[in-house]
């Protein structure tokens, strides 16, 4: 439950003096719609209105408040033109323009003869100084209620900026005292105020400096959020690893024959991999542990061994997709293995509905050794007679895992082998992951050729078609990308159909289209062709559909390569370079490229090696750009940026981890007000793992 202190907190934001429904509704585009997400909505901007100089020393373009005279009127009988008011000090004019005037008003506001202090841009227009529409006019008696200094935040269409800052004014004051939940001597070595009084003043920025999320009160509240993400993921960890698992110890005759099997040897990365994921699994305890590596760098063979050792002792494994085509692909390079060692290994997906009792019951009777499908499967009612290891393929997705902890409460304990081929940052992975146990399967993968990668301006498209058309001439075969381009699927579906029918007026029959809308079947169908060298251009819209393994394929042409992320990049040219011919990644790009964006291309052209490619995506462009937050599973921060603040993201994980250890249910009274913290920042998921919960 969260706890009363916070209840004005969690209100909604039309419960604010002035904020209407439509207000509420623009204010949820901009901000959120609850009053928290307010008060977390720090300022992008600052207006300094403390510049008050004569008007002859007015700069133009520079925000400027004066006292001046009113003089005149100067109505305009054509109403597209401004209504002007001209005033003075004593040193020059300056004219007062508005648009679309209402003249009574005006000359209430502005009366001739009297003096106003008026706030807003200087311009000058035919040599005269001139305001458009000043922010303020106020009397000089009300001129002390002007603020010296104005917050700016980030608006949505239709929504004034007054309206906002209101609102947001309004919500601070709603900020209840807060519990301190950091340690005292920590704060102050730190130099840090109170939440509160850190949250007002992060919204009362003076100048551009206070902006910087490196000052001392947006440093607390970044460093409060990454606490709170901090003690929630050693909180599941913790739970999980208190959760007696059992001993898998395999005499390694299964792996023997697998091993016999194998037309290669491991690499040096994989057995050390598999040694530290064998050392998990035989200690009592609940393995969870994250197996990191580019595709193709050798995880599944390491996943599969590992499964082995759960069936020599006479259990199941599960082994997840995140879909259907990677299950599938999955089984089909296994299923050679599966053989050679006896084990039954089965596919389930959605498809299958006949088999699908069939496959259930063999599955409850311990008649299947390993059940391969997607994660949505396994959310359904699968009952197994005895699971020991799950492997779950995240692929380019994060967060999985953790619904899966949920999951395994109440069951048998599972050991949890999580593989992702998204190299990410270790901060990253600290965010997402906490301290999981992490293996990497570093370096180029065995096998793999370097992959020349070439950017090209998207006016010589031409060009990359002719030489495309030679290169198939020749038998060569192709992915071509077209990334997503709106939010709409239906907008990037017709860009690729765009492209493929191009394409194919140039190339020929030879091209083909994949797509998310496609049903499966055809998909599949579509894929199957593209793999017999049936047709031998893959047009495709998105990553998943090229998750397929061909290593035929030699060229990777990537169209509007500058919006996707580094690391999405980085795997489409995995896609490439696995056969043993030379490959070529054409990265199209539309100019004019900023300067960011030419350096992360020119990191995918100088290495490729994955984590060397996020780590420095990761300082190009900082964290929420990264992956794509949002649909990479991630946890977004508010307060925290997890470049800027990498230092503080290592303390608090200690931080976090020394609470524990010392009030491992936060019942000291700064475990209560730790508790606070969690519900704050909504990681209500946690405190459930709290035995006083
Ligand atoms: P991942 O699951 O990491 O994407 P895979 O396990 O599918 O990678 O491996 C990609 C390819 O590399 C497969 O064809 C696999 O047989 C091969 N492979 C795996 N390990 C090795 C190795 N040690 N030496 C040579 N080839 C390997
Ligand atoms: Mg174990």
């Amino acid at each position: 439950m969260r706890p009363s202190i916070l209840f004005p907190l969690f209100a909604e934001t039309r419960t604010l003096p002035g904020v209407g429904p439509k207000i509420a509704r623009l204010i949820e585009r901009a901000a959120g719609t609850r009053i928290v997400d307010l008060i977390f909505d720090l300022p992008c901007g600052v207006i300094d209105r403390s510049y008050r100089p004569k008007l002859i020393d007015a700069e133009e373009g520079r925000i400027a408040t004066m006292e001046v005279n009113v003089l005149d009127h100067l109505p305009n009988r054509d109403r597209h033109l401004p209504y002007k008011v001209r005033c003075s000090d004593d040193t020059a004019l300056i004219d007062l323009v508005f648009f679309h005037a209402y003249p009574d008003h005006l000359k209430k506001q502005l009366p001739v003869g009297q003096k106003r202090v008026i706030s807003g841009k200087i311009e000058r227009f035919k040599n005269q100084l001139q305001m458009t529409h000043p922010d303020f006019i106020v009397s000089p008696e009300e001129a002390s209620s002007l603020p010296q200094h104005e917050a700016v935040y980030r608006l949505t269409e239709g929504l004034q900026s007054k309206s906002l800052s209101k609102a947001i004014r309004a919500a601070l004051e709603r900020v209840p005292d807060m519990p301190e939940w950091l340690d005292p001597a920590f704060r102050r070595a730190r130099g840090w105020t109170d939440f509160p009084n850190a949250l007002r003043n992060a919204h009362a920025p003076a100048h551009d400096d206070a902006l910087s999320p490196l000052t001392a009160d947006r440093t607390r509240l970044a460093y409060d959020e990454l606490l709170a993400n901090q003690l929630a993921l050693v909180l599941i960890r913790n739970a999980m690893r208190g959760q007696k698992g059992r001993s898998i110890e395999a005499g390694g005759a299964l792996r023997a024959k697998a091993l016999a099997a194998l037309p290669f040897a491991l690499t040096e990365t994989q057995r050390q991999a598999l040694a530290e994921i064998d050392a998990d699994m035989k200690a009592p305890m609940r393995m969870l542990r994250l197996l990191q590596g580019d595709v193709g760098a050798g995880k599944t063979i390491v996943a599969f061994l590992a499964l082995l050792s759960a069936i020599e002792t006479g259990l199941q494994g599960a082994f997840m997709a995140p879909t259907e085509i990677l299950a599938r692909q999955h089984m089909a390079s296994l299923e050679k293995l599966a053989e050679a060692t006896g084990v039954r290994m089965v596919l389930l997906t959605g498809r299958e509905r006949a088999s699908r009792d069939v496959v259930l019951r063999d599955l409850a009777d311990g008649k299947i050794d390993i059940l391969v499908g997607t994660h949505a499967i396994f959310q359904e009612d699968v009952v197994f007679r005895d699971l020991g290891l799950a492997v779950v393929d995240e692929q380019h997705r994060f967060g999985v895992h953790q619904r899966m902890t949920l999951q395994g409460k109440g069951h048998k304990p599972v050991d949890v082998l999580v593989m992702t081929a998204t190299p990410i940052p270790r901060t990253l992975a600290l965010t997402a992951y906490g301290d999981m146990d992490v293996s990497r399967l570093t370096g180029r993968p065995p096998g793999r050729k370097p992959v020349d990668t070439r950017l090209v301006s998207a006016d010589r498209v031409d060009e990359v078609v002719v030489h495309l058309r030679n290169a198939i001439a020749k038998g060569a075969r192709a992915y071509w990308v077209c990334p997503l381009v709106e939010e709409s699927e239906l907008v990037d579906l017709t860009a690729a159909e765009d492209r493929a029918t191009m394409l194919r007026e140039v190339l020929g029959p030879a091209v083909g289209l994949v797509h998310g809308r496609m049903k499966g079947p055809e998909r599949d169908a579509e894929m199957a062709r593209f793999k017999t060298g049936d047709i031998q251009v893959l047009v495709a819209t998105t990553v998943i559909e090229v998750g397929v393994d061909v290593p035929e394929a030699t060229i990777m042409v990537v169209e509007h390569a500058e919006r996707f992320g580094l690391a999405q990049l980085h795997q489409l040219r995995g896609r490439v370079g696995r056969g043993a011919a030379k490959s070529t990644c054409l990265l199209i790009y539309s100019p004019p490229l900023g300067e960011t964006a030419k350096e992360r291309l020119k990191t995918l052209r100088e290495t490729d090696d994955g984590f060397v490619i996020a780590e420095r995506d990761l300082e190009l462009r900082g964290a929420g750009e990264v992956l794509g937050t949002k649909q990479s599973g991630l946890p977004e921060f508010r307060m925290a940026d997890v470049a800027a603040h990498a230092d503080l993201l290592a303390a608090a994980r200690d931080d976090a981890k020394l609470i524990l250890a010392k009030d491992p249910d936060l019942k000291s009274p700064r475990g209560e007000a730790l508790r606070v913290l969690l519900y704050l920042f909504e990681r209500d998921e946690a405190v459930r793992y709290l035995r006083t919960g």
